[in-house]
């Protein structure tokens, strides 16, 4: 990380340096702000398969119907796909009918982080993995209580843990 900050400080001759510059080619949600877990584009492209690779570091969206999670309803935790730090549980998952992984809730408020994403008309709220700033999927305001909202996951971008953590 240190190394992060000193190249940020000597942009010019740090791409040059480096052949291309891949370090700085992150998208928005990974270069805002620092995250615990950073690695490069390189590093990330060794440690995900393409498709989570599209997901988390491009902000790619899955086919609907495409991943097995969707219609997963084992108790469990999903973990992000980049980190493997649990961002959602089976307690909280519900079928959208959408296609996707859908869930009223985070693991924990902590888990995951939010910006605003103009890709579209219009603005949706972008959602991503608080530890390593993967991109897991966006949230609307049309999810059942107790919190209305519906956080729609591409399943890519998780790996599920079957069994739940029991409360001591
Ligand atoms: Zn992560």
């Amino acid at each position: 990380m240190n190394r992060r900050h000193f190249l940020a400080g000597g942009l010019v001759a740090a791409t040059t340096a480096l052949g291309g510059g891949l370090l700085f080619r992150s998208r928005a949600s990974a270069s805002e702000g620092e995250f615990p877990v950073t690695r490069t584009e390189k590093e990330w492209r060794k440690i995900l398969t393409p498709d989570q690779y599209a997901v988390l570091r491009e902000e790619a969206t899955e086919r609907p119907f495409s991943s097995q999670l969707n219609d997963n309803k084992k108790a469990g935790l999903y973990a992000c796909a980049g980190c493997d730090t649990p961002v959602y549980s089976s307690e909280t998952k519900f079928d959208s009918g959408t296609g996707w992984p859908s869930f009223w809730a985070p693991v924990s408020e902590e888990a995951v982080a939010t910006r605003t994403d103009f890709k579209l008309v219009y603005p949706r709220t972008e959602v991503h993995c608080a530890t390593c700033g993967g991109h897991l999927g966006h949230i609307f305001n049309d999810g059942p209580q107790p919190t209305g909202k519906r956080h729609c996951i591409n399943g890519v971008a998780l790996n599920f843990k079957p069994g739940l953590p029991t409360a001591s």
